[in-house]
Order: C-alpha cells, then structure tokens, then sequence
C-alpha cells in the first residue's frame, strides 16, 4: 500500500526528521534483535537442531514444518534462528550455514528454484548444464568434501507446490540426506514454511510421510500483542514521543481485526505511511488522524512486499489490470481487457508482451493480489472496499 502523497516524501529536506529517527526500522526486510511472542517457537526450533551442533557428524536430519496465516512471523522467526544458530555453530567451530529459499521469489520451476539453492551454498558448481538430481547431488559431495553443514528452509512451499503440482520437490528435498545411506548427513534440517497444511493435499502419500510430524504453528497476533510488538519497533524508528499511544492503538485494533486479522506486515506499514504522512503535514507527532487517513486509502491485501517480489512480467500483467479497472471505473473487468491494456502497455515500455497471459493472472490471483469473482471479472483484492481511484493511483506509482 503506497498512499498518493508517499512522493512528495523525497521533496523534504535532508535535515534531521522530526519524526522518523530510522525509517528503515520498519522496512518489510529489517528483522529487529528481539521478536516478542516469538519465543516460544524459537525455543522450540533450538530444542530440535540446537542440541545437533556437538554431535554434528552423528546427526540424523530432521525436517520442520511451520503453519501460519500471512503476518504471523513465520519467516522474520525462522531468519532469526538461522542467524542465531549459526552463530552458535561458529562458537562451537562447525561451520554451519542457514540457507533461506523463498520459493515465490527463487523459483519459478524446479529447475530454477534447485539451481538458486545451490548458488546460495557455494560457487563452485555450475548448475545451467546440470539436471535438478545432478545439482543436489553435487551440492552434497561439496559440502562433504568441505565439511559444512545446513540447514535449509523453504519458504512459501505451499506456493510452489500450488503452482506446480507435478515436480514432485517434496520428494527431492526429503531424499536429500539419504544420498550416501547409512553416514550422517551434511544437511542437518530443512524447515518448510507455509499458510495452512492445505499443500499436504497435494503430496504423494509417501511424500507426506517422509515429511513427518513435526508441525508448529504460529497463531495470529492479538491486539494486545501487536500493540507490544509495535511499540518496540516505533521505539526503534521514531524520535521519542514522536508517535502518540492512540496511534499504535489505533493501529493494533485494526491489524488485529477483520479484514486484516493479526497480520502484521499491515500493522508496520500503517505506521511507516502515517510516518510519513504526519512529517510531510509538518506534524510533531503521528495521531490517529493519520493512521485514519493513510488507512482509508490504502488495502491491506496488497503490500508493498507483495509488488516488489514480483518479476517485471508480473508486475506489467498487474499493471494492466490495474489501468483498465481504472478507465472502466469499475471494480472487475474482464480478462479480454485486461489483455488488451497490457499489450498497449508493452508497446509503450518496448517490452515484448508474454504469451502466458492468462497464466500470469492465475499466478497473480495464487499471489492473493488479484481476485477472479467469475471467469470474466478480474479484480485487485480488497479494491472493492476501498476507494478505488485513489488505491489504484497508489498502486501504480508502486509499480513503477
Ligand atoms: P510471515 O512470514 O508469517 O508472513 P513475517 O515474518 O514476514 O510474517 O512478518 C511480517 C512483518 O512483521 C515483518 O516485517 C517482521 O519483521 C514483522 N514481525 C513479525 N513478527 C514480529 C515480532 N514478533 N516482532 C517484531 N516484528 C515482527
Ligand atoms: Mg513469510
């Protein structure tokens, strides 16, 4: 969400902000130190790979899977153990890395999502001429002959697999440790991150039970813990006082309710906007009339993070849906316009226009940014409830 009056931003003088102290505290990238009501899931990811480091060379692998709704921590968490971990390993002189794969941004197919694990782990494998099969296994016997050691998290896997329910990954990634039967492996977990355990329907039953039972679930943030979690990262951001506590109250009651229900990635973008918002007005402080005005131009089912993982032929198809909702002034279109504005569209960037069309709206609706009410009404999500000129306005500044 990126409200019309996020441009003039850059037109404030250098000096010193009177609100922001670090506005890159709240970046959808940033990870603070402490993650509050996050403990216990840490704990419990410790419990399971943390004892493995003193025995390394005797450890049987263990796979994790993490369940949550959108928001919920699941990722800035397992980041944050990766890191910890890893840290604690070096200490301990194992050289151990945490290799994060978000499968929405490294993969598209198999071939590319293995390709990206690999160059994440080391440069020395070539992986264009190589099969996905070929490429783990070179990965492993590089990892054997240099004694290092991983633990691999696949994030967003129930959007791969959605996505490409034939290449059996699951499968591929559970026999990863069994390559050389029988001796310990150097991939010591690998971490599955998903929304629900909707994806399971889509596993063989063989690779549903090689999976396992490790499931821990990351339950939705409440008001009152989205109220605590905000104010460590506004006492990070902002100048002291700079935001009143009505504000982050306002905030917390509307990311924790419905339509956004606890997802906090909306909650730090309030305050990021309405930031802005009250320093752009020449405000002392960021009061619930920014939050109220920045809320009401904006949708929460689209994030800032949402647009920038997606690829330059996503971001046009979305582009194009986007201008002709606007010049019908409707809600939804039809897929016929849609495909017509965004071959204009292509024309005007000399972009050649891409012939999977309709695979990149499907792939825009798996995304939860589009919304297909019927077969021929295509619209953004959440563009009905707000207001839709200025939303759309927003969204294409995003886009560009
Ligand atoms: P998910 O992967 O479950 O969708 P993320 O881990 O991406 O959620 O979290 C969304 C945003 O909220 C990120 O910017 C993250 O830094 C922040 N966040 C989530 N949980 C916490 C927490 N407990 N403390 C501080 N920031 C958090
Ligand atoms: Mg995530």
């Amino acid at each position: 969400m990126v409200p019309l009056f996020f441009t003039d931003v850059e037109l404030m003088p250098l000096r010193g902000s009177p609100i922001f102290r670090d506005r890159n505290k709240l970046s959808p990238y940033y990870i603070p130190e402490r993650l509050p009501h996050r403990d216990q899931q840490m704990e419990l990811l410790y419990s399971i790979y943390g004892n493995m480091i003193r025995n390394i060379g005797n450890v049987y692998p263990r796979f994790t899977q993490i369940i949550g709704g959108t928001g919920t921590g699941k990722t800035c968490t397992t980041l944050k153990f990766g890191e910890k971990i890893t840290e604690h390993a070096k200490n301990e002189g194992v050289n151990l890395q945490h290799v994060y794969v978000n499968c929405k941004v490294d993969g598209a197919t198999r071939f590319v999502l293995f390709g990206n694990l690999v160059k994440k782990v080391t440069p020395k494998i070539s992986t264009r001429s190589l099969s996905p099969e070929e490429m783990i296994r070179q990965l492993v016997d590089c990892l054997r002959a240099e004694k290092r050691f991983l633990i691999i998290t696949f994030d967003e896997i129930d959007y791969f697999i959605q996505t490409n329910p034939k290449e059996h990954v699951i499968y591929d990634f559970t026999r990863i440790p069994e390559m050389h039967p029988g001796e310990p492996s150097p991939v010591i977990g690998e971490i599955f991150i998903a929304r629900s355990l909707k994806w399971h329907e889509m596993l063989e039953p063989s690779e549903k039970s090689t999976l396992g039972m490790g499931i821990m679930e990351f339950p939705r943030y409440t008001g009152r813990q989205v109220m605590n979690i905000l104010e460590e990262r506004a006492t990070e951001a902002f100048n002291q006082d700079a935001v009143a506590d009505e504000a982050l109250g306002l905030i917390s009651d509307i990311t924790a309710n419905p339509p956004v229900n606890g997802d906090l990635r909306v909650g730090l973008e309030l305050l990021y906007y309405a930031g802005c918002l009250a320093e752009n007005m020449g405000a002392e402080r960021v009061l619930p009339d920014h939050i109220r005005k920045v809320y009401s131009e904006t949708n929460p089912a689209v994030t800032s993070e949402d647009i920038m993982n997606l690829d330059e032929a996503g971001k046009l198809v979305l582009l194009a849906l986007v201008r002709s909702l606007q010049a019908k002034k409707s809600a939804y279109v039809g897929l016929r316009d849609a495909r017509l504005s965004y071959e204009v569209l292509c024309e005007e960037c000399g972009v050649k226009p891409i012939d999977e069309f309709e695979e990149r709206m499907q792939d825009l609706i798996r995304r939860g940014i589009v919304e297909m009410k019927s077969l021929t009404e295509f619209g953004v999500s959440g563009a009905s409830l707000v207001d839709l000129e200025k939303f759309l306005n927003n969204l294409i500044q995003q886009l560009r």
